[in-house]
């Protein structure tokens, strides 16, 4: 990794400077336990006073400890170690799920520490939402030094332009042009950075979970609707209006059904929660035989994907169109970026898990024979109920730690 400032051809901004070394420092001590002020020198090139510096001042912020290495054999001096400490700090995360809103205080490790939790009734107002989270924000922090805070992340479904935090369309909540951070801003007296849910989520899973390490990952989660996210060299990639990754409403059936954005046929028309129980409705509605008419007016994912396993024809027919038109997302992902690795997430790829492997394998043959079919495609690693509000503390944790996921290419 190549410092800042090692060579001087650029006049570069001091406090810049500094703030990228520090980022590298963090960055080698967090990836590496055996990581030494001496290590970090020869890794970068800066001069071991300016690492000295460095670390220093990471000691007195809390964020590093120095200790004795385990092994030694040598004679002379005991070398010592720089260890992480992820609990020098909180972030607030605040997640906004269709059905659920989290508040949780989550540490520099992607650990939840407090987590408040309240359903969220149907057509919920965002004045009432945003009523709920300061509260429960105000109850998480009770007690916590405001040192300690690093800052408030929050994430939300839908077409949200960044950093405005402004929801231009949340079809699945039935918002349209909500300034929520300015809202949730106002009510808590301190800035708040608000993104996608999706975006949000890749961040935990690039900075703690399946694409930790990967600098370049395409995520698609499906969920009660199907969103994506991207990141290129280690950073979101975000689009010019703020909004890139919006995979969900790519057109797969132009004369499907009518999606909340107001096309027809998008992939989360057929592939997302919401969208297999309203085919299922309908299918039952036009007198399809199954298992699923008992239950028709409180159909849910797991019943679908339940049905499916016991061979009724409509939930196989159902969950087999889920899972191949997502896995041909994948594999169009793979051609279109390239990417080191495809993550899967949420609750459809969880609970269809056993119906969804041989149908990507197949989908997967789709990929352009140019070498790159090999490209790993994972299941996400942190749990449904947390990943997403450890995402939206993300969305501030990152940028505290200088990691690069924050910015906007
Ligand atoms: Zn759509």
């Amino acid at each position: 990794m190549a410092a800042f400032g090692a060579s001087a051809s650029h006049k570069v901004d001091g406090q810049l400077m500094q703030r990228a070394n520090r980022a590298i420092a963090l960055a080698l001590i967090r990836r590496d336990p055996a990581t030494s002020r001496a290590s970090i020198a020869r890794e970068t090139a800066l001069s071991p006073a300016a690492v000295s510096g460095i670390v220093d001042h990471l000691i007195r912020e809390g964020l590093v400890r120095e200790e004795p290495a385990t092994t030694t054999g040598a004679v002379g001096r005991r070398p010592m170690r720089l260890i992480f400490n992820p609990a020098a700090h909180v972030a607030v995360g605040i997640a906004v799920d269709v059905r659920v809103v989290t508040v949780a205080l989550v540490d520099l490790g992607g650990g939840v520490r407090t987590a408040i939790r309240a359903p969220l009734p149907p057509g919920a107002s965002p004045a009432t939402v945003v009523d709920w989270v300061a509260s429960a924000a105000r109850r998480a922090l009770r007690g916590v030094a405001a040192g300690d805070v690093v800052g408030i992340g929050m994430a939300v479904p839908g077409l949200v332009r960044w950093p405005e935090g402004l929801i231009l369309l949340s079809p699945n909540l039935g918002w349209r042009d909500v300034p929520i951070r300015a809202l949730v801003e106002e009510r808590l007296g301190r800035p708040v950075v608000v993104d996608n849910e999706v975006r949000a989520l890749a961040l935990a899973e690039h900075a703690y979970g399946a694409a930790r390490g990967a600098r370049t990952a395409v995520f698609i989660d499906a969920a009660y609707g199907v969103g994506g996210a991207i990141i290129i060299d280690g950073g979101l990639y975000r689009g010019v209006r703020g909004v890139a990754g919006e995979l969900g409403h790519n057109i797969v059936e132009p004369d499907g059904a009518r999606c909340g954005c107001g096309n027809r046929g998008c992939l989360e028309t057929v592939a997302s929660a919401g969208g297999l129980v309203a085919r299922a409705r309908e299918a039952l509605d036009n007198g399809r035989a199954s298992v699923l008419a008992a239950a028709r007016d409180a159909l849910t994912l797991d019943a679908i994907v339940g049905a499916a396993r016991a061979d009724d024809p409509l939930a196989r027919d159902l969950v087999t169109r889920a899972t191949a038109y997502l896995g041909r997302a994948a594999a169009h992902a793979i051609d279109n970026w390239d990417p080191e690795r495809v993550v899967l997430s949420g609750p459809v790829v969880q609970a269809g898990a056993d119906l969804f492997d041989d149908v990507l394998v197949a989908e997967r043959r789709s990929v352009l024979d140019t070498g790159h079919a090999g490209v790993p495609v994972v299941r996400a690693t942190l749990g449904l109920d947390d990943a997403k509000v450890i995402g939206a503390a993300t969305l501030v944790t990152a940028e505290y730690l200088g990691v690069p996921s924050i910015t906007s290419w």
